[in-house]
């Protein structure tokens, strides 16, 4: 084995640069491999320190080799305790970070739902509120009106909302309420659309995201108003009954999801119960108007009516006319062909005088085989035209009772507001007295004078 033979002199020089140098490439092997690589060549500097020192047998230099090998390695375990904790300090760091992304995100998907659910209560007590005025409405036309006022308020992003009813005679739909962004538009859409048809007939609510390009139905865009590009569509149901269909719409696609389609059903199950009532509470009202033999109004409603349009003739100063009508010899039907014979041309002589007067005109039984007829705003001349023209048409008019043609004729006595009359008394007593003057004349024909 070669031994390098140094003189003490030489060796002190080469101990320095030894350590310096040593120490240098432990901390570039530490800086650059890492501690594993550090502590081998930690491990061979200081082998070749001892190696030197066994060489030129100097136990002071030994000594010196010793105290240098401990510190690098002192050196070597602090600096890999350093880089251990630093490392750790790093990975909690990473945990930590990770952590906060996760909580960040929990915490924004919480903002969501947090938004929804105050969305959802602000909504809720809107629904709250909307029932409990519902429950006050005396008028169909007026519930109507809030239940669409509503729904436009509650969705928002809707460009206007209708509500149409269930003609029930025709099987068709009529618009009774509607609101849109601008009030300014005038709604074209009195005729419901095929998707308010779709949604009445299957009694089943609609989202639609395009109504041009729609699987279920073909539609041409021309046809389309511009603001119904997307809807939702609702029946108003209870009882299991169709009382109409509400429709909200966009001029934009895709406007509307699941949860406004079953939010308009939630408001439509609300406003249906109310509607229904009001709608019962119509028909028993008119029930309790109407004649049930005739179908024609009762005389009791027809004396209100008649004081109402006094007071308005008397303000506006203008006049109208009545006419009351009896048929002749009536007895002698019900005595020849029955009772039942009898009502039959009631019913026909009621519906034929119902076909001969204007909407704006007032018909009611006035008694067993007695009719009156109240006609707004029209004078003596224009009233004796028309009674004529009953009296022929009731003349004109064939009816079978029991396999024989039959006919009847009536008597009419007509009288102006206000120059033969200026109380309901008057003009009623008035056209009573002609009717019975048209009677002692001959019947079948009208009185006037
Ligand atoms: P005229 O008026 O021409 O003097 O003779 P009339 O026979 O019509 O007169 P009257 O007033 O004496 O008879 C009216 C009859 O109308 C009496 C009644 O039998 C009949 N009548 C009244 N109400 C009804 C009803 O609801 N159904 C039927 N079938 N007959 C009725
Ligand atoms: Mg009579
Ligand atoms: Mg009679």
């Amino acid at each position: 084995m070669p031994v390098i033979k140094l003189g003490t002199h030489l060796t002190e020089q080469l101990a320095a640069p030894l350590f310096i140098s040593s120490f240098m490439i432990i901390v570039y092997a530490w800086a650059f491999s890492g501690p594993v690589t550090a502590a081998v060549l930690t491990f061979l500097c200081a082998m070749i320190s001892v190696y030197l020192a066994l060489s030129v047998k100097e136990p002071s230099l030994l000594l010196q080799v010793l105290v240098y090998a401990a510190f690098f390695n002192g050196l070597v375990f602090y600096l890999y305790k350093i880089q251990k904790i630093t490392n750790d300090k790093i990975i909690e760091k990473e945990k930590k970070t990770e952590e906060i992304h996760l909580t960040d995100e929990e915490l924004a998907k919480k903002n969501v739902l947090k938004k929804a659910l105050e969305q959802k209560i602000t909504r809720f007590l809107g629904l709250q509120k909307f029932s409990d005025e519902l429950k006050n409405i005396p008028q169909l036309q007026q519930a109507a009106k809030i239940i669409v006022r509503e729904i436009y308020r509650v969705f928002g992003k809707a460009d206007d909302c209708l509500l149409y009813l269930v003609n029930e005679s025709e099987q068709g739909l009529y618009l009774v309420a509607s609101t849109r962004a601008d009030e300014g538009i005038v709604i074209k859409e009195k005729e419901a659309s095929i998707f308010d048809e779709w949604v009445m007939k299957r009694s089943q609510a609609i989202m639609i995201e395009d109504v041009l390009n729609d699987f279920r139905f073909s539609t041409e865009s021309e046809k389309m108003p511009p603001n119904m590009r997307s809807l939702c569509a609702s029946p108003l149901v209870t009882e299991n009954k169709v009382l109409g269909v509400v429709r909200i719409n966009s001029s934009k696609q895709a406007v509307f999801n699941a949860d406004d389609l079953r939010l308009l059903d939630v408001i439509s199950g609300l406003g249906a119960v109310t509607l229904r009532n009001l709608l019962l509470y119509a028909r028993m009202e008119e029930l309790a108007i109407r004649d049930s033999l005739t179908g024609l109004y009762v005389n009791r409603y027809f004396q209100e009516r008649l004081s109402e349009e006094i007071a308005r003739a008397f303000l506006d100063k203008t006049s109208f006319s009545l006419i009351l009508l009896d048929i002749d010899f009536f007895k002698r039907y019900n005595d020849e062909y029955g009772h039942s014979a009898g009502d039959l041309v009631l019913r026909n002589i009621s519906a034929l005088i119902s076909r001969c007067v204007e909407p704006s005109d007032i018909v009611a039984r006035y008694g067993g085989e007695e009719f009156i007829v109240l006609l707004p705003n029209r004078k003596k001349k224009e009233a004796v035209l028309f009674a004529e023209k009953i009296r022929t048409e009731i003349e004109k008019n064939k009816f079978m009772l029991r396999r024989a043609e039959g006919r009847v004729t009536a008597s009419i006595g007509v009288a102006t507001f206000p120059d033969e009359g200026r109380t309901k008394e008057e003009i009623v007593w008035t056209v009573d007295k002609k009717m019975y003057k048209a009677k002692s004349l001959g019947r079948n024909q009208v009185y006037s004078r």
